[in-house]
């Protein structure tokens, strides 16, 4: 092919391994589709991994493959994109007005969901980084993220045919994932200690890119460590409160250390969550070296820190002894001239009380200059609960609220990213959070019922073969014969509704089984069906929440609901991809006031489905009457077993009532208006706020740059 120079085509292919190792891929469908291209068969079975796949190809292939004209010109535009995309200046974050210059926001969190392939973390609290990244990178705001690297990562779930749940964790392999060793100018890697205990343990960092941010990833795993402090950062969340102790040290310290190797002198240290919240007093300990006296350093660490609060559930407040804090900190206090008595009442509610547990919470929200809970009702929860810490009436506790958001083009399912792009126009990606495009959709002119309907038809299909796929492995080890079930499993037609998270017990997967007669009794309506799919892992400790899994199981197996009821195991980002994309209804019953936001019900919204949930969290905020459905009311909390059995109640009714009859309302041509109503009316009325493109730019206004 004379018009290709192979100097040409070997540009090229260094731009493809460049896209590949920058996670912008996994919000751009056509770039997936380049390396789909490349293999299949690889981006398959590596659970859709660019790097894995580049990889597997040699350089002679892959400049072969760019001799083929149609596939040189899409690689050549999708590398322009890709430069336009990096090259950006007409950024949001450059038209703000209140910018000094010179900003950068570091952002701290225990775990990052960002792509199915990079499987670092647990749940929402990582979806909700990784999302916050994408946006940030959309915004142009200068943001880098820290976290750790944990390289057997979060657990596969496989069930075993009594409904158990069991773990086997993967072993990452850097190699082959999109990360790249940090190395210095003289090519060797970049290594921070920590003093852990009495030993200073080393830290290296991995860089992601995510468009025009960048994360680092911790690793503790060099053999200069001892084989206990190599495996701090194994596994998500993993191991008991001194393993979470030494990872949190690694990653509050350890992230400030690791940035000041690398010259950065963040502007803001975002806390999400308090798991990172020893960086508080790494900052403090830097200015006390530099000579500053306690209380300006104090001060000056205050001005720089910002806090988000995530959950009112106990559990997810680390609390350490003294006795650990003192063995964990006391090299780290030395380093200082100080005792751990001295750093026990950062973080203590009760200081007086020398043996009162130390509080990441508490230490993040003394050393914050803002602190903020994730959605309305949430942020009330939040200041009634730490109200004792400030000895004033909650409404005056400094505690607000951002409201969670979602990336929508993270998000999306190719089905309805050109089902949009068709729709609205070239544009309309820039303009996801304007309410104006989706009044447009409002309109039956700009976007017909029958369309809308054939999306949420291809939709529901998709989703259907999909699961009839994915469940053979798993219908063969319950032992249920699958060949004679599989064109059984699921209708294309039938009602469908979805229920995917973790199975934490506060959010009551098995509630709609509560009363089995009544859920046996719509499930086998044959004029109006309904079927249901589920997935979720519970935590390795948590047996309630294994136990809940069971049930779930159990039901999938028994014969009268086989094929209606699905579990699908392994619950991630492309099972959740999946699931949201395809159902008509999501299902959220947590125990009011649990549910700080969840997040995964505004994932359903750019595809047409409709919410149906407990007043909790967001949906508190986002619900007005016909945007979705409520499940209970908003009364203050009962006994767990009044409310349980008062919203299971409240749920049979709504559906046989409303969602039901709503859904199966049809005219002569099939088409049921009512719902199609409803649809556009969560379109209007959720996507422009429920985004996190919204919630990133409230974050930089209301306290990166406040
Ligand atoms: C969105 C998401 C979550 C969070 O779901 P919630 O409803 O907010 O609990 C958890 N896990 C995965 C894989 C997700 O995609």
């Amino acid at each position: 092919m004379p018009s290709f120079s192979l100097n040409r085509i070997d540009e090229m292919i260094d731009g493809l391994h460049a896209l590949a190792r920058n996670l912008w891929w996994t919000w751009t469908p056509d770039a997936q589709d380049l390396f789909f291209q490349l293999s299949e068969r690889k981006w398959r079975s590596s659970n859709h991994n660019a790097v894995a796949v580049m990889n597997s190809v040699s350089r002679q292939e892959l400049r072969a493959r760019l001799c083929e004209k149609e596939f040189f010109e899409r690689v050549e535009d999708i590398l322009a994109q890709f430069r336009d995309y990096m090259m950006k200046k007409d950024t949001w974050w450059n038209a703000q007005k209140n910018r000094r210059g010179g900003e950068l926001i570091s952002y701290f969190t225990a775990e990052f969901g960002l792509h199915e392939c990079l499987p670092i973390y647990s749940g929402g609290l990582g979806v909700l980084a990784g999302d916050h990244t994408k946006s940030a990178s959309d915004l142009g705001v200068p943001f880098v993220g820290i976290s750790l690297f944990y390289r057997n990562g979060y657990f596969s779930q496989t069930i075993s045919p009594d409904g158990w749940q069991h773990e086997s964790y993967p072993m990452l392999d850097p190699d082959q994932l999109p990360v790249e060793l940090v190395v210095g100018a003289d090519g060797k890697p970049v290594v921070v200690s920590v003093d852990i205990g009495h030993n200073p343990v080393l830290v290296r960092g991995y860089r992601v890119n995510v468009g025009r941010t960048v994360i680092y990833l911790l690793d503790t795993n060099l053999p200069e460590n001892d084989l206990h402090h190599r495996e701090i950062t194994a596994r998500v969340y993993g191991g008991d409160l001194t393993t979470r102790i030494m990872q949190e040290i690694v990653l509050g310290i350890g992230g400030v250390r690791f940035l000041r190797a690398l010259g950065l002198y963040p502007s803001v240290y975002h806390m999400n969550e308090g798991h990172s919240a020893f960086l508080t007093m790494e900052l403090l300990r830097e200015r006390m070296l530099d000579g500053e006296d306690r209380e300006t350093a104090e001060r000056w660490v205050r001005s720089r820190c910002v806090f988000t609060t995530h959950t009112p559930v106990p559990a997810g407040h680390d609390r350490f002894t003294p006795d650990l804090m003192e063995f964990m900190l006391n090299g780290w206090c030395r380093s200082l001239g100080r005792t751990v008595c001295d750093i026990l009442p950062y973080g203590q509610e009760n200081p007086a009380n020398p043996s009162d547990p130390f509080c990441m919470t508490v230490l993040a929200l003394r050393m914050s200059r803002a602190a903020n809970a994730v959605s309305e009702l949430h942020g009330r929860v939040s200041r009634e609960m730490w109200k004792h810490l400030y000895g004033v009436p909650a409404e005056q506790v400094p505690i607000g609220h951002c409201t969670n958001g979602v990336h929508m083009l993270g998000w999306m399912f190719h089905r309805t990213r050109v089902f949009w792009q068709r729709h609205l126009g070239e544009k309309w990606i820039y303009y996801l959070k304007s309410k104006a495009i989706w009044q447009q959709v409002a309109d039956p002119e700009l976007v017909s019922d029958e369309d809308l309907w054939a999306l949420r038809y291809g939709l529901r299909r998709d989703l259907v073969e999909y699961v009839r796929r994915k469940v053979k492995a798993q219908y063969t080890r319950l032992g249920i014969d699958f060949t004679t079930v599989q064109d059984t499993i699921l209708s294309p037609d039938a009602l469908t509704i979805g229920f995917a998270r973790r199975f934490a017990t506060y959010k009551r997967a098995p509630l709609i089984f509560r009363d089995f007669n009544r859920i046996m009794e719509l499930l086998h309506d044959d004029e109006r069906p309904i079927q249901l799919i589920f997935a979720g892992k519970a935590h390795p400790r948590d047996d309630a929440g294994k136990r809940f899994i069971q049930q779930i199981v159990a039901h999938t197996k028994n014969s009268a609901l086989l094929g209606k009821v699905v579990f699908l195991d392994d619950y991630d980002i492309n099972v959740a991809r999946h699931m949201i994309s395809g159902v008509d209804v999501w299902l959220n019953t947590p125990r009011r006031p649990m549910e700080a936001s969840g997040t995964s019900g505004m994932k359903i919204l750019i595809h047409g489905g409709l919410n149906l949930s407990i007043l909790d969290g967001w949906w508190c905020e986002g619900y007005d009457g016909e945007n979705g459905w409520a499940i209970g009311g908003t009364e203050p909390p009962a006994d767990p077993d009044v409310q349980d059995a008062a919203d299971a109640e409240s749920l049979y009714r709504v559906l046989s009532e409303q969602v039901i009859p709503e859904f199966y309302d049809r005219d002569e041509f099939g088409i049921p208006r009512a719902w199609i109503r409803r649809i556009r009316h969560s379109m209007v009325t959720l996507i422009p706020q429920f985004n996190t493109d919204r919630m990133v730019s409230e974050y930089v206004l209301r306290y990166y740059l406040a």
